[in-house]
């Protein structure tokens, strides 16, 4: 065992994973400088229909950001004032920011203890005359049970948005995220599973109309060249951002099973330590360890973290706060103790190093000085 750090494991590492690749990328950037066209064209295009397959649907639609995406997302399907939509506590702002966006009303409901997803079975009894809409979070790469969630959307007539940012390349039953609900959203955000070097997003939906739908809105809402019907918004990817993502999404298998192997071996060699749960993939689905997000109990969660800081063990918490207590969202009335899981949740998580190029003396790093810290 390594007793101890001649170098600090970082939490994430995208700079070595650009080393791999640097000679094919560098190539693909030059030349799309050399040709002069930045922003949309035949690059943007052919990586909409490379995503598109990969995800299995038939429309994609590139844009500039996984915020956007989901801004857009709603939208499309008309929802605004008056609107309410149910989503997850314990999950990244842009989520639930961009229901507010859209001034529509974000509805909480507590998440399953396992996963840290929306608990489905909780999802019925949120429902009143104005919901419109649901957003399943994949987190942490991990795809919700997305045929029960179905199930109860189809009973009540509601629009399925899934948020896929944690999650390109999951599958709930055989079948992408992002093709399982009316419209998946990603984000190519630099850490995220299919990162870009910037920013980035893109939309998938085998509804041609509402994909059409997005294309005009994300440009000004503008249907003929200088002719507007509606109030869109400027949301586009860059050539350069498109020839990247073309050549990371030929490595996103390879780097999905990497990442899956390193959570393997994070259960084998964590999984009977007392004082910290390890986190457990539901039957039915496979995801892609964006993160590897273990318990720590008995309020050590805060501790640990900085002691294994002060080691050189880099570890994040996600999320401190769950967002039905956050400042921004007082005036949605929300008690503490009213989403007991995922209050819960935010007090106890801890993710660990996670990321495809992760070597075993890494990890080995990371889990002795894990159990040292524990013990
Ligand atoms: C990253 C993320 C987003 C937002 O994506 P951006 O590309 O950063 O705008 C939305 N939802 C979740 C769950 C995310 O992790």
């Amino acid at each position: 065992m390594v007793q101890s750090l001649n170098h600090s494991v970082p939490a994430f590492d995208i700079k070595q994973q650009y080393t791999t690749i640097e000679a094919e990328v560098s190539a693909a950037v030059l030349e799309v400088l050399a040709s002069g066209r930045y922003i949309g064209g035949p690059l943007v295009a052919s990586f909409e229909q490379q995503f598109a397959a990969y995800t299995g649907v038939t429309e994609c639609v590139a844009c500039n950001s996984g915020t956007d995406a989901l801004f857009l997302a709603l939208k499309a399907f008309k929802i605004g004032a008056g609107d309410e939509v149910i989503t997850t506590p314990f999950t990244f702002i842009a989520t639930a920011e961009v229901i507010s966006a859209v001034g529509a009303k974000p509805v909480f409901v507590d998440i399953n203890a396992t996963t840290f997803n929306l608990d489905v079975e909780q999802v019925a009894t949120a429902i009143t005359s104005k919901t419109k809409a649901v957003i399943p979070v994949h987190l942490f790469g991990q795809p919700v049970n997305m045929a029960a969630l179905m199930d109860v959307a189809e009973a009540h007539n509601l629009v399925v948005i899934e948020d896929c940012a944690q999650s390109t390349g999951a599958n709930w039953a055989g079948q992408k995220v992002g093709s399982l609900g009316h419209i998946g959203c990603f984000s190519f955000y630099p850490t995220k599973n299919l990162g870009a070097c910037g920013d980035g997003g893109a939309i998938t939906t085998n509804d041609p109309e509402i994909a059409a739908q997005l294309r005009v809105l994300k440009e000004h809402g503008q249907k003929n060249r200088y002719y507007y019907e509606e109030i869109g918004v400027n949301s586009r990817l860059d050539a350069i951002q498109a020839a990247i993502l073309q050549i990371k999404l030929r490595y996103l298998d390879t780097w999905n099973n990497q990442r899956r192997k390193v959570a393997v071996r994070y259960h084998q060699l964590l999984n009977q330590v007392s004082g910290m749960i390890t986190p457990q993939e539901l039957a039915g689905g496979l995801g892609v360890w964006n993160q590897y997000t273990i318990r720590v109990l008995d309020h050590k969660r805060d501790l640990i973290h900085s002691q294994l800081q002060e080691r050189g063990v880099n570890t994040m918490i996600y999320y401190p706060r769950p967002l039905h207590l956050q400042p921004v969202y007082e005036n949605l009335g929300y008690k503490e103790g009213q989403l007991p899981v995922a209050e819960q949740a935010s007090q106890e998580v801890l993710s660990l190093p996670m990321f495809p190029e992760l070597s075993e003396e890494q990890q080995d790093q990371v889990i002795y000085n894990l159990k040292d810290c524990l013990a």
